[in-house]
């Protein structure tokens, strides 16, 4: 059996998206899943729209995700160069191949020409395609072209009549007519093969085994399927994944919120939680759990369970996801995760993050319960790290009631003694202050909430109370209410 190879193959036009991602894993789980190899190579023959830029975008988000390659750009192998404008010299043999055994032809055709073209074909009611006027032109014809300093592109002749079958790993047997396709161009003018043509090149010479891919690619994969024939190699098995619909059911876009994985990864999105997510968006397990790691994936995922019909990208699964994956993780990885958010939030500078890495995970180990991102730090933290300034009239009412600072001496006093402080302690402490002051818990909750936090909600205070410690409890009681205890 062929060793399997999987690869993802990006242009580099812009950041990674949501839909890369997802092919970008599929292709990376099921390589693993077979021992097999996992390549990353870079498809930039779009000279005008591609980047260095979005190439590093790519490659950091891949590397963030968790999606690591054996083989490709960055790692080498002994297949490269895995930049597509960097293999020139073997699409240049390739058409060699294909023009010697008279399966493509130089096309002299201007942009005009094409266009006039076009123009006519549909006054005719006929679907636009090249009408094959270069196919066979005589030497003196090509020298005449020449000669008007015309620059050929080079087409692939389309043989007629051919039904082409694509057994879609994923959607099946799907089955395209020759007829409907015009010789397509498979080097520009400069010399610079187009998509259709380098990707054949490429998986061939790459010995890909398998690639899977969005369902917007199934259209080109005749187009390739013929470019295989030609040459006389074995195609990879095709997998077209479906695509990603908004919740409206339309084409995901950024109508429907952020496509990008950078947007997800700077909104706090783990990336467990992102890659989970990404791997339910077409794929299911059987049973009924949903929560998985990438070890899990890896061992779970196949194609057999891909689906044919749209994946529909839904903001609050992917929330709930993130959500389980934050009350899994590791606290001290967390917390570090969520420090740059609570830097941003101007609770704290990075260097006191790093001295009170210890109170943060505490504080952390309180508040994941409620995030669904990291993000979210910057309203569940806020009361860890400063009291509101007092200004509700009904909460400023409350502690101002002449038992109160008594009541709030009793209860530092109670949380004082000399014991670490835990949430017991502070249960603890409120009872002891009920009790000995003979009050109601309705007169102690809700004035010593108020006195440490200056609102009437938030945290539970059992679980506020030991990260802030009793200095810092007594000291904003004594700022809120003005006077010292
Ligand atoms: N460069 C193509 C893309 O980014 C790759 C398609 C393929 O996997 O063949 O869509």
């Amino acid at each position: 059996m062929k060793k399997v190879r999987l690869r993802f193959a990006p242009s580099p036009t812009g950041p990674l998206h949501i839909g890369g991602a997802r092919s970008a894993l599929f292709n990376y789980l099921y390589a693993r899943k077979y021992d097999g190899d996992f390549i990353v190579r870079i498809e930039d023959t779009d000279l005008d729209r591609s980047s260095r830029e979005s190439e590093e975008n790519i490659k950091d988000a891949l590397l963030w995700l968790g999606i690591d390659w054996n083989e490709g750009i960055d790692r080498g192998g002994s297949v490269g160069p895995y930049r597509q404008t960097e293999r020139l010299e073997t699409y240049g043999k390739a058409v060699e191949r294909l023009m010697e055994t008279g399966s493509a032809y130089r096309c002299y055709c201007s942009p005009d020409e094409l266009e006039a073209m076009r123009e006519e074909q549909k006054a005719r009611s006929e679907m636009p395609r090249y009408d094959g006027r270069c196919r066979n032109l005589t030497p003196e014809q090509e020298d005449m072209f020449q000669f008007e300093g015309r620059k050929p592109v080079i087409r692939f002749r389309v043989p007629e009549g051919k039904s082409i079958v694509i057994d879609d790993l994923v959607r099946g047997r799907v089955v395209f007519e020759s007829d409907g396709i015009g010789d397509y161009v498979i080097v520009k003018s400069d010399g610079i093969p187009t998509y259709n043509f380098a990707v054949v090149v490429d998986d061939h010479t790459m010995e890909i085994s398998h690639v899977i891919r969005g369902e917007e690619h199934l259209s080109n994969t005749p187009r390739q399927s013929m470019l295989y024939d030609a040459l006389d190699w074995e195609p990879p098995a095709f997998a077209h994944v479906s695509l990603i619909l908004g919740k409206d059911r339309s084409k995901m876009s950024k109508r429907h919120g952020s496509t990008s994985v950078e947007n997800y990864r700077n909104a706090g999105y783990l990336p467990e939680g992102l890659v989970n997510f990404l791997a339910l968006l077409g794929w299911s397990p059987e049973g009924e759990e949903e929560i998985f790691s990438m070890d899990e994936l890896i061992r779970l995922f196949d194609l057999d369970r891909v689906a044919k019909n749209p994946a529909v990208f839904d903001l609050e699964k992917l929330r709930w996801i993130n959500h389980q994956h934050i009350q899994r993780g590791d606290l001290s990885r967390l917390t570090e995760s969520a420090v740059p958010y609570l830097v941003e939030a101007g609770f704290l500078t990075a260097e006191q993050a790093d001295q009170e890495a210890d109170r943060l995970e505490a504080m952390m180990s309180v508040i994941r319960s409620g995030l669904d991102a990291l993000e979210d730090v910057k309203d569940r933290a806020e009361l860890f790290f400063h009291s509101r300034p007092l200004e509700d009239p009904q909460a400023r009412e409350m502690v101002s009631q002449d038992y109160i600072p008594d009541m709030l001496r009793t209860f530092l006093t109670h949380l004082d003694n000399g014991e670490k402080l835990t949430p017991g302690g502070v249960k603890k402490a409120f009872k002891e202050t009920m009790k000995e002051l003979d009050l109601k818990g309705k007169q102690v909750f809700m004035p010593v909430r108020i006195a440490v936090t200056g609102v009437m909600s938030g945290p539970e205070m059992h679980e506020l109370i030991p990260v802030l410690g009793v200095d810092e409890v007594r000291r904003r009681m004594e700022q809120n209410l003005g006077r010292t205890l």
